[in-house]
């Protein structure tokens, strides 16, 4: 059994394994080389389901289904409830009801969720998972008075009628139980929580430089200390290679460089649904997403070249699987920021790009610095949505997921392979998380959105979650 255990990444990774760990008693040290827990690659949907996908498996949806389930029932804290909304532009090759099979099959798997255990219906009714709307269903809503609180799939759609051109999108649309997480009240929660715990010790701005296997035991390297522990979590994110190579570890795996981008359209109203447009990844019509937080703030992604994606921002590994290699200029955005010049120019386009489908949408202005990371996909197939841990030597993991929502089965993963505890769902029944208070977790996360210089409007949840 594993009894000093340390975490190399204060990511969702990292800390949602101190937390499940801390709480069973282990004695964690969780490396962070940020000055804030959770400040890698952002996050803001909890795909539920996996529908801004078309691309991949059922079988990656039904799991992105659960694990979002999971996910929402251990964080409820951070999850902005507002249903997404599925549009195909006029463009597109696909009919709308080309989708419906996808949808009738994450219902179905939905409803047996719920069968298998009622708390998990976190999203509704299964028969509410989605619904459509014809075009005559939304011309009917023009006239409508926008809700402050909207309780009805067409109560969402209020904003959505007034603001989108009816000419540049297929009908029906798709309204689907998909909804948003606040990253900053996720590191809010977690780092209230492992600050409680005697036996957690987090090391923030602390960066582990090397780690050796002696005998039984790992030495750990920071730029202050060696420490020796029984058992290594390596939580790096895209740095995982890093860590792996100091093992002599070599492993195939993707890393992408990504940025979602922020913008302010002040005339908006508050309660709008999440809106994608369907599109093909990489082309000059890539996919668009419109994530609403408060007070007019929307975070823009668009899937083309020029906007969230980029020529160089996907590498794989060599042949013999070493740490794949970034250009300079990316890394370095990672490390300094980007440049206002470079950001304010995408982040336009970025509007322009969704303004296509909302005229008024135009007016927006540059919201803040975008947010952005790198993602690492293990194995070389970039597609690749849901992935865990892997196990490469005795008493060392390493965290691999796509999502955030897969840390749940991670973390059981680890716990079994740790033999902390039984890898069972109680391990998540965490009383200190369920005893913190709201007004603790609103202070803190916008502590922490001040610190990574995002405007503290974007650390409050617009809509409220409970379980
Ligand atoms: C633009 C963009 C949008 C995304 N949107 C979504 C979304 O909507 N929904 C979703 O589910 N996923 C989304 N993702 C993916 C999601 O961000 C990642 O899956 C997730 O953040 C990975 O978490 P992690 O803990 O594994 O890694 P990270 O968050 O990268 O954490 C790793 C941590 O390790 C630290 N670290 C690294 N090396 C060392 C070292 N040597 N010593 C000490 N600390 C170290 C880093 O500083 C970092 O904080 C998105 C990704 C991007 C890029």
């Amino acid at each position: 059994m594993a009894k000093k255990v340390a975490i190399i990444g204060g990511g969702i990774a990292g800390v949602t394994t101190a937390l499940v760990l801390g709480n069973r008693g282990v004695e964690v040290t969780l490396y962070e080389k940020n000055k804030t827990l959770i400040s890698g690659p952002p996050f803001c949907h909890l795909h539920a389901g996996g529908n801004l996908y078309r691309e991949i498996s059922d079988a990656q949806c039904a799991t992105l289904l659960r694990q979002s389930i999971d996910f929402a029932k251990l964080y409820p804290q951070a999850i902005d409830k507002r249903p997404t909304v599925i549009a195909l532009p006029k463009y597109d090759k696909q009919d709308p009801k080309e989708l419906l099979s996808r949808l009738e099959f994450l219902q179905a798997e939905y409803a047996k969720l719920i069968e298998s255990d009622l708390a998990n219906r976190v999203l509704g009714e299964a028969e509410d998972y989605y619904e459509l709307f014809s075009k005559e269903e939304l011309l009917e809503l023009l006239d409508a008075k926008e809700k402050s609180r909207p309780q009805s799939n067409r109560e969402w759609l209020i904003p959505f009628a007034k603001s989108i051109d009816f000419e540049r999108i297929k009908f029906p649309i798709i309204v689907v139980q998909e909804y948003g997480i606040n990253l900053f009240r996720v590191g809010a929660v977690a780092g209230l929580v492992l600050e409680q715990m005697p036996n957690v010790t987090i090391r923030r701005e602390s960066e582990v430089v090397g780690v050796q296997k002696r005998k039984q035991a790992f030495m750990v390297q920071s730029k202050e200390d060696k420490k020796s522990f029984d058992y290594l979590i390596n939580a790096a994110g895209f740095r995982t290679g890093i860590i792996d190579q100091y093992l002599g570890i070599k492993e195939p795996r993707l890393l992408e460089f990504k940025a979602a981008y922020t913008s302010r359209w002040e005339s908006r109203e508050d309660f709008w649904p999440e809106v994608i447009f369907h599109g093909e990844r990489g082309t000059p019509r890539g996919m668009g997403q419109f994530t609403p937080y408060c007070d007019g703030y929307v975070q823009l992604h668009a899937m083309t070249e020029d906007i969230t994606l980029c020529k160089e921002c996907l590498v794989k590994s060599s042949e013999d699987g070493s740490y794949p290699e970034l250009s300079k200029e990316l890394l370095e955005i990672i490390e300094y920021g980007w440049s206002k010049e470079k950001y304010i120019k995408r982040t336009k386009r970025a509007i322009d790009y969704l303004a296509h489908f909302f005229p008024k949408f135009k007016e927006a202005k540059v919201g803040s610095q975008p947010l952005y990371g790198i993602q690492q996909i293990p194995g070389d197939d970039p597609s690749r949505r849901v992935a865990e841990v892997a196990f490469p030597m005795p008493n060392y993991a390493r965290c691999e997921i796509v999502k955030v929502s897969s840390v749940v089965d991670m973390v059981k993963e680890i716990v079994k392979d740790a033999a902390v505890a039984k890898a069972t769902d109680e391990l998540f029944d965490i009383s200190r998380l369920k005893k913190l208070k709201e007004s603790d977790i609103t202070q803190r996360s916008k502590t922490i959105a001040q610190k990574l210089n995002y405007p503290v409007e974007m650390s409050y949840r617009c809509n409220e979650f409970s379980i």
